[in-house]
């Protein structure tokens, strides 16, 4: 298969050429260009307003069935197709083809969660003072949607605020990552093929900044969901609420792993070892401090770097690879200064801690010890290949080194003892906490993060609120 042909997607049409603005695509493990992304220009921006404002005034009157069907069918079709989508992310994000289809695959069920759970949004009759009054709560679409979703899963990020978004009732305009778009392509002819009116879901592409701002300035944007950085998260939701705009931000993370004296070692190393280098590293959610108890330190720090060592590190295209390139170039030098940083203050490189020679943004699997508490690793999310082992005493001690940086989403615990359980899961700072096993991102389970991780939920029974109005209704007869 070659890669896709990419377009912009407005009020029901795949639009490229015409004299747009191209950006070329490369892939990550060859640095070949692969693909030419159209920009949209400032027509293109205000005709998908343009057509999300009036497909909201129609969409939003449709039935919760309606809305299920088109969900249902949208993740039938996910399935589907989930052979090809992969390899297209393969070709420009460049995760490992296994992990690129079972991302697809994934959110097969991320858009029949939405399609259940969407006949759901209920209200409630609130008991009156008078007999004659009735009291009712209605919960309302907020209007159009302008979303931003990143590039480190680009399919699975941006199904969630579509299919949040159409659930409610909502209309959008969908801003889909430019290092690696085919996947946001893929997804527009999903609902596209699905039977989605036109204008409900729009695609735009362009210079980030250029487009928020355009999106954000105009009074039919009501809500803006995005997922990337903290810094860019900051700025958009500082935006966002100077026009009160609702927001829903999925940010940065540096998460804590605990692994106790008495863990199952081997279960945790199964558990951690491959997590930490899936998608290498460019997770929000990746482990990414791991603070082990000092009894079992060193034979899990062994175990650790011994599965880090085996890892086939390789283009995602070709049988076998467990690990491939960094998604961008800028990706190799912002992780080689965060490990040359640990160095410089002390730490000891255990494995890797160098790019990779060849063509291709590779970075070496890399395992680090001895980090100073003031290491820019230590504060600053690394999102790449790199596991950071640090010893400690006692879970009171722990708690409080895991809880010291600004950012709040994941965290893991590895722990026998249902105390430290508790104890840990109680005290840990984060939105989301997973003992003894990853159980994290499901459909059916909230995803979000608090403090500098953002705010909001993604998925669960939580994953509507942020796209509905409550409104108050009191009817004397
Ligand atoms: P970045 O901060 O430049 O951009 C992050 C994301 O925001 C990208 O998808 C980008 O297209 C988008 N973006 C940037 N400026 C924007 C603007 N003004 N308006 C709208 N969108 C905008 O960083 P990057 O180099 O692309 O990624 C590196 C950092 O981003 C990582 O260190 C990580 O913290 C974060 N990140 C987080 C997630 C996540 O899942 N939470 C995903 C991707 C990136």
């Amino acid at each position: 298969m070659n890669y896709p042909q990419l377009s912009l997607y407005i009020d029901g049409e795949f639009l490229h050429g015409n004299g747009r603005k191209e950006q070329e695509i490369l892939n990550p493990a060859t640095h070949q260009v692969i693909g030419q992304l159209p920009h949209a220009s400032t027509e293109d921006l205000d005709r998908a307003l343009a057509a999300a404002d009036l497909a909201f005034q129609s969409w939003k009157k449709t039935s919760p069935l309606e809305r299920s069907k088109i969900l249902r069918k949208a993740g039938e079709l996910m399935r589907e197709r989930a052979a090809d989508i992969g390899r297209g992310i393969t070709m420009d994000q460049g995760k490992p083809l296994h992990e690129s289809t079972g991302e697809v695959m994934a959110c097969g069920e991320h858009a029949e969660w939405h399609a259940e759970e969407c006949r759901r949004i209920y209200g409630r009759v609130i008991p009156a003072r008078n007999t004659a009054v009735r009291q009712t709560v209605l919960r309302e679409p907020v209007g159009v949607v302008a979303a931003f979703s990143p590039w480190n899963f680009p399919f699975s990020q941006a199904v969630r605020k579509v299919s949040a978004a159409l659930g409610a009732g909502c209309s959008i305009i969908l801003k889909g990552p430019e290092d690696a778009p085919s996947a946001v392509v893929a997804l527009a002819k999903i609902f596209h093929d699905a039977g989605l009116p036109k204008g409900v879901l729009n695609i735009v592409w362009g210079v980030p900044s250029e487009v928020s701002d355009h999106l954000l300035n105009s009074p039919v944007v009501r809500k803006i969901t995005f997922t990337g950085s903290t810094p860019v998260g900051r700025m958009l939701a500082a935006k966002a609420a100077g026009q009160m705009k609702r927001s829903t931000m999925e940010l940065g993370g540096h998460a804590p792993v605990i692994v106790c004296n008495d863990a199952d070692l081997e279960q945790a190393l199964n558990n951690l070892a491959p997590f930490k280098f899936r998608n290498a590293g460019q997770v929000c959610i990746s482990p990414t401090r791991f603070y082990i108890q000092n009894g079992v330190y060193d034979r899990f720090v062994t175990g650790f770097l011994e599965k880090a060592q085996s890892l086939k590190v390789g283009d995602g295209l070709k049988e076998g690879t467990q690990m491939g390139p960094l998604a961008q170039h800028r990706r190799v030098s912002a992780v080689q200064s965060l490990v040359e940083d640990a160095r410089e203050r002390g730490a000891n490189v255990l494995l890797g801690g160098a790019p990779m020679p060849g063509a291709g943004n590779f970075y070496a699997p890399t395992v680090l010890s001895d980090l100073s508490d003031d290491s820019r690793l230590m504060r600053e999310e690394p999102f790449g290949p790199v596991a950071s082992m640090i010893r400690f005493d006692g879970i009171d001690e722990v708690l409080k080194r895991a809880n010291s940086l600004p950012f709040g989403l994941a965290s893991y615990v590895f722990t026998q003892s249902s105390r430290n359980a508790h104890v840990l899961s109680t005290g840990l700072a984060a939105g989301m906490v997973s003992i003894n096993h990853l159980g994290l991102a499901l459909a059916e389970t909230p995803f979000g993060g608090i403090n500098d991780s953002g705010m909001g939920s993604e998925g669960g029974s939580e994953t509507f609120d942020g796209y509905l109005n409550t409104k108050f209704v009191t009817h004397l007869n």
